[in-house]
């Protein structure tokens, strides 16, 4: 018997708690199975694996942001 597949639904591994869930747009939280549980590996990530050496990159950045017109010196001489 061969399945057309046009509504199969795909199940993933939560990454969090390991459940299967659906892997839809249905699941907003995909690939993750509740709110919850992309909340939690998210903050694991942020906590625990995601070191930085140097700053994060802001785009609101000042440095990068704010065209700052540098002040050029008119020589009167
Ligand atoms: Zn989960």
């Amino acid at each position: 018997m061969a399945v057309a597949g046009s509504s199969r639904t795909l199940l993933v591994d939560c990454p969090a708690c390991a459940r299967k869930t659906e892997y839809s747009p249905t699941n907003r939280w995909r690939p993750f199975c509740s709110e919850r549980c992309k909340r939690i590996d998210l903050g694991a990530w942020a906590s625990e694996q995601y070191r930085i050496a140097g700053a994060p990159l802001d785009p609101t950045d000042p440095a990068e942001a704010s065209p700052e017109p540098h002040p050029s010196s008119k020589s009167m001489h």
